[in-house]
């Protein structure tokens, strides 16, 4: 077998299928299009599901692909085993009613043996137990001796997801000899250690199931294959694992040249390069395909991922980011193959660099409280208030707390911490709806059996149309009383139904006998516009009456300026800031737009200009604005901005803003963007790592924020007495400097002010021996206060011991300040004793220096008390 690059594998395997009538696509996203059922692909298969079952025609009969695949479901397995990634490419050639099992196991014999030359004594296959028409083929028709297949039972060998298409499957193993194996005498063919390596599954799939335990044949059969590029490279380049082949190793090096560790030195570093090694990769394909990190779903993912692999640093004494660095390497492999690494590289170093950065700042914190709670845990169970501290204060996911925790030999007590993460959720969630959340929305089930309503909101406000359905609290009747909320279904409508981030319309639904005033519009799953509102005048309304539907006029212009707005300001975002901003997020209705994007800082002030100038100079050019309906391919090759992740049918509707501005949108905009008038930008902020939100306004909402400035303005002028709101900024400013002089002056007396109080003690003074004692205690005086004063007092003489009391009014509470003078330390005083024996009578304890020494005591009662015992205590002191 000839050493082969994982690069030129690839190449091979699709143009060897492609020679068999195989059209080539290239790999989907990892993020699933159009299927709610799956977090991330993980198969070849999973994106063509649609193919299978017949919902949607394939290109051609027959495709292959090199599929991008994530199974977090392995991620215990990564580094341990010899052939799990959480990352791995899958190829796989497709039948869809076309050829089958003859083909395609004549086809993956000839690719391993002929084409890859491996020596057909290495190689293994296994059949499903009931499969005899496969075992027939690979002994017969192909001449497989009985001693090299296997047959295996349903958990291995028969692929099933719920109902649906199903199928029995062959696998092909390598054999990596007896070194690897475990040496079980059981081992062979399945067993789970290294020596027997699946590396391509095919797939028959020619049943239908319901999904309990019947299954029909399919009358057309397809075919499934999936071959991991990675382990066919390890056994093309002869490694002994994953993390060995080419592109894998450069990788790695990088990470072991920043730890400045050895490969194969410790069998725990190892794992910990191998683990990085892989997450790495995983984490930089799934921020390329649009994955941010958070909390949630495929972001949680990511996150889990990123903090693992920054940990395993940890654990090679990494202390510094570093992903970020070898996310580089990572780009710089795989561009090749996925220009859109290339093209997203900053803003995927970034995401990293800060997710990374984000963690580092609490990683170190995390790990040794989680160390403290390990200690203090006398179970074996951690408590789940403990995990989700963790989670919550410093970022660890559960599933590391988990995984360190199974380390030593403990679990976590995973009913408490969940229970823990939902309460916080449903006071997250209340906190929403009482700020104003979602309204009733149809699931689709009370207007099950209407049809779509036809919208003519695109180029009509009023439309003539007939009430379809009446909806009250989520059931249908047919007739609506005054003053009853309730929703409309009509035949067609004016009313723009919100969807896409714009808000819905507002306005009235009419005729002679009634008014329904409609306060917003919302659509199901199947087209069907809801109006929601009720009757404000009249008495009623029934199904079939004839109406006028009539949107608010003034809303939807100030709507569709915002919206108009919204699309100039993407294209200006990525004219300044880079291709790498893409929408996030957006809300336009009649108030403003809100507009969020992937960016990984803060805007500068001078970003902000811009951004904003280039709206405004499209504005202000009167570009015309058009929309066309044209097929989604003809869309993208005009360069339109499509939305990322989003599903689109055959047919799209493009919104063009003269050259400046081109996307894929149903929204309502205005016809030449001189309309939107003056575009202000209000606020720039973060709503989450890597995501940016601008809100703007347009039109009469930018005279109002013009006003509203002007009203701050005049009423501060008038607070501040002024005539005129040019001065306002000098005067403030004379203002400021003002109040830093008076406060100068205060300070300055205040200091004037203890000294005469000090000069007043002084006149009090007793002698003690050869001491002049001086005493005083001040009501509501502070620590700085009595200290100040007792230097002074102190000042006034070598032979002085000043003792100075504060009484604290609202606590109840006193503190002492005692100074000698140097020649009273020298007679024996000390003030560190002193305040010891005169707080310690007031519930308090010190001590301190012999020239000076500060106190506090709780009980300000026995302040004279404490006065009154100095005398005797300095006695005892002196010589
Ligand atoms: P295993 O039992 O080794 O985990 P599998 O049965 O899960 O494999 P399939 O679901 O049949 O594998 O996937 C098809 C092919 O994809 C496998 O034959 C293998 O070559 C590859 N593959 C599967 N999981 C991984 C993984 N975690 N890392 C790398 N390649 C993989
Ligand atoms: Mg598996």
């Amino acid at each position: 077998m000839e050493w082969t690059g994982l690069n030129e594998l690839r190449e091979q395997y699709l143009s060897f299928f492609e020679n068999k009538g195989h059209l080539r696509l290239p790999s989907f996203p990892l993020v699933p299009q159009g299927d709610r059922s799956l977090l991330l692909i993980n198969a070849g298969m999973a994106p063509l599901k649609k193919y299978f079952t017949g919902e949607l025609t394939p290109p051609s009969v027959r495709l292959t692909t090199c599929q991008k695949c994530i199974r977090t479901p392995d991620i215990e397995r990564v580094g341990k085993t010899s052939r799990h990634g959480t990352y791995f490419e899958m190829l796989g050639n497709f039948s869809f009613g076309d050829y089958f099992k003859h083909e395609a196991i004549a086809w993956a014999w000839e690719f391993c043996t002929k084409f890859m030359q491996m020596s057909p004594e290495k190689l293994y296959i296994s059949v499903y137990l009931e499969d005899d028409e496969a075992f027939d083929i690979w002994t017969k028709d192909i001449g497989i001796s009985p001693s090299h297949m296997v047959r295996l039972g349903k958990e291995d060998n028969f692929w099933e997801h719920g109902a649906g298409p199903c199928g029995p499957c062959s696998e092909i193993y390598f054999d990596r000899g007896e070194k690897y194996g475990c040496g079980s005498p059981e081992c062979k063919v399945g067993c789970d250690c290294d020596r027997y390596v699946e590396f391509w599954n095919l797939v028959f799939t020619q049943f239908s199931s319901d999904g309990a335990g019947n299954y029909t044949n399919l009358a057309n059969c397809n075919i499934d294959t999936g071959m991991g590029l990675e382990r066919l490279a390890c056994i093309s380049q002869e490694v002994d694992n994953l993390f060995e082949i080419d592109t894998m190793q450069k990788i790695m090096k990088h990470v072991i040249k920043i730890a400045g560790v050895g490969y194969h030195d410790d069998e725990k570093h190892d794992v910990s390069l191998r683990v990085i090694t892989d997450h790495i990769r995983s984490t930089t394909f799934m921020i390329g395909d649009g994955v941010m990190p958070s909390n949630e779903g495929r972001g949680y993912v990511l996150r889990r991922l990123l903090r693992r692999a920054a940990r395993h640093g940890r654990l090679l004494g990494i202390e510094h980011p570093f992903l970020s660095d070898v996310c580089e390497t990572v780009i710089n492999e795989n561009k090749g193959a996925y220009p859109n690494l290339f093209e997203k590289h900053d803003f995927i170093i970034k995401v990293i660099g800060i997710e990374e950065e984000n963690f580092g700042r609490t990683i170190d914190l995390g790990l040794q409280l989680l160390e403290q709670m390990i200690e203090l845990t006398d179970t074996s169970i951690l408590k789940g208030s403990d995990a989700f501290k963790l989670s919550d204060t410093f970022g660890f996911p559960i599933d590391l707390t988990k995984e360190i925790l199974s380390e030593k030999g403990l679990i976590v007590d995973e009913d408490e911490y969940f229970r823990l993460v939902l309460e916080q959720k449903n006071r997250a969630r209340n906190a929403r709806i009482n700020s104003g959340g979602d309204g009733w929305k149809d699931t689709g089930v009370v207007t099950k059996g209407l049809t779509r309503t036809e919208f003519r909101g695109y180029g009509e406000l009023i439309t003539e149309s007939k009430v379809h359905a009446v909806i009250i609290d989520g059931k249908r009747t047919d007739y609506l009383e005054s003053g009853v909320n309730a929703s409309l279904v009509l035949d067609k409508t004016s009313f723009y139904a919100e969807s896409g981030g714009q808000a819905g319309d507002i306005g009235i639904i009419e005729n002679d006998d009634f008014v329904f005033a409609v306060n917003s519009t919302t659509k199901t799953n199947d087209g069907v516009v809801l109006h929601h509102g009720s009757i404000v005048d009249g008495e009623g309304l029934k199904t079939g009456d004839i109406v006028y539907a009539k949107v608010d006029k003034d809303t939807r212009e100030a709507t569709a300026r915002n919206h108009t707005a919204a699309h100039l300001l993407q294209a200006a975002l990525r004219n300044v800031l880079g291709s790498h901003v893409e929408q996030a997020g957006q809300l336009v209705n009649s108030d403003l737009m809100r507009f969020d994007f992937s960016h990984f800082s803060a805007l500068t002030e001078e970003e902000i200009d811009t951004v904003e100038k280039h709206v405004n100079v499209s504005i202000l050019s009167s570009l015309p604005v058009s929309t066309l309906e044209m097929p989604i391919e003809q869309a993208k090759a005009t360069g339109a901005i499509a939305l990322f992740g989003e599903k689109y049918g055959k047919t799209v509707r493009v919104v063009k803003s003269g050259d400046f501005s081109i996307e894929l949108c149903g929204g309502t905009h205005v016809d030449n963007t001189g309309k939107v008038g003056l575009f202000k930008i209000v606020s720039e902020s973060s709503v989450a790592a890597g995501i940016r939100r601008i809100e703007g306004v347009t039109g009469f909402g930018t005279l109002d924020f013009i006003n509203r400035k002007e009203m701050l303005i005049k009423n501060t002028a008038r607070i501040m007495k002024l005539g005129n709101t040019q001065e306002i900024e000098h005067r403030a400013a004379a203002l400021m400097a003002e109040i830093k002089s008076k406060d100068k002056e205060v300070e300055h007396l205040n200091s004037k002010l203890s000294a005469m109080k000090a000069n007043n003690i002084l006149n009090d003074a007793r002698e003690v021996g050869a001491i002049k004692l001086i005493t005083s205690v001040f009501d509501d005086s502070n620590v700085d206060e009595i200290r100040s004063m007792c230097d002074t007092a102190k000042a006034s003489g070598s032979n002085v011991v000043a003792v100075i009391a504060g009484i604290n009014s609202e606590k109840g509470s006193v503190s002492f300040a005692v100074g000698c003078g140097p020649e009273a330390v020298a007679a024996g005083a000390h003030a560190g004793n002193i305040v010891k024996v005169i707080a310690g009578i007031a519930g308090g304890s010190g001590g301190g220096r012999p020239d000076g020494a500060i106190a506090g005591a709780k009980d300000a009662t026995k302040v004279a008390e404490a006065i009154a015992a100095v005398d005797e205590t300095i006695r005892k002191m002196l010589k």
